[in-house]
């Protein structure tokens, strides 16, 4: 009878300790499926920032990652649209308003601009890793999306790279305290507080650095068509567990199933940039407002 007893005080705690992960696994944000628009800008435009990788360049490379993540994204029951297309290079205030615009009839709106990062003007190995940007006046909720994307992109590169950690992210205003960057400004519609913020439809904003076009890991990755897959797969189930909070699999894309660990919401890095060292500002043909 002791041991009967013992058995039942293990299955107990056995049944403790799946109560306690399913209640980790609960979504950040509860929300039904098919009610989110997802608004993808792949940054700059074709032909834009050449990477260390002979044909691979960040205005290229970003216009397939974001179809890679419409499709997926489309997939797992969100809408997506693109803010340009292979040809086109719309201002960068008006990508971000294009979330704004298009925002009618949705449950919540994400804004999200694919780049790659660059350490300089050719190969060097010293810089490395997945970072963010987003508006200053956005909410935790915010963070919390960006961190579990961050995560998800970074060790799904990582397999491969050996070197794509998460740096962290970065937080940029203007000197009227406006966002820095204009496809941050543009989606939160200029903003200069939380209050304005939160009247605004997008609640969700960021630039995405997957990695550096500088270094050759990275570049080489990014330049297979099957590993933007892999990024898309992996950026799709993190967004289906933060709104949905469900799992989802891509159909034909081996993925990697990552569950952010509690503290990593708690240190997640905000900084505040004194310069541009993200090379974002630097788009041809643009006046001081769209390029900022
Ligand atoms: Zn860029």
């Amino acid at each position: 009878m002791k041991l009967v007893n013992f058995e039942w005080k293990k299955v107990v705690v056995a049944l403790l300790i799946v109560g306690m992960i399913v209640t980790m696994k609960k979504p950040v944000v509860a929300f039904s499926q098919g009610g989110i628009l997802v608004v993808i800008d792949p940054g700059h435009s074709s032909g834009y920032n050449q990477g260390c990788v002979s044909g691979y360049t960040e205005g290229d490379w970003s216009m397939e990652q974001a179809l890679e993540d419409k499709a997926a994204l489309e997939a797992c029951g969100f809408s997506v649209i693109l803010t340009r297309d292979r040809e086109g290079n719309p201002g960068l205030y008006e990508r971000g308003q294009m979330a704004v615009q298009n925002s009618a009839g949705y449950d919540a709106v994400v804004f999200m601009s694919n780049h790659t990062n660059a350490y300089g003007d050719t190969q060097n190995p010293n810089a490395s890793g997945v970072s963010a940007i987003t508006s200053a006046y956005l909410s935790e909720k915010n963070t919390q999306l960006i961190n579990t994307v961050m995560k998800a992109v970074a060790d799904e590169m990582n397999q491969v790279t050996g070197v794509t950690d998460v740096k962290g992210i970065e937080v940029c205003q203007n000197f009227n305290g406006e966002d820095y960057y204009g496809v941050i400004r543009g989606s939160v519609s200029g903003a200069r507080s939380v209050a304005e913020a939160a009247e605004g439809p997008v609640q969700y904003t960021f630039i995405l650095e997957h990695g550096f076009h500088t270094n050759q890991a990275e570049c080489s990755y990014l330049s297979d068509s099957r590993n933007r897959k892999a990024i898309a797969a992996a950026k799709a189930s993190a967004f289906s567990e933060f709104f949905y909070g469900v799992t989802s699999s891509v159909p034909n894309i081996q993925t990697t199933q990552v569950m952010p660990q509690d503290d990593f919401y708690m240190h997640g890095v905000v900084n505040v940039c004194d310069d541009d060292t993200l090379n974002l500002r630097l788009e041809p043909n643009s006046d001081y407002d769209n390029v900022r």
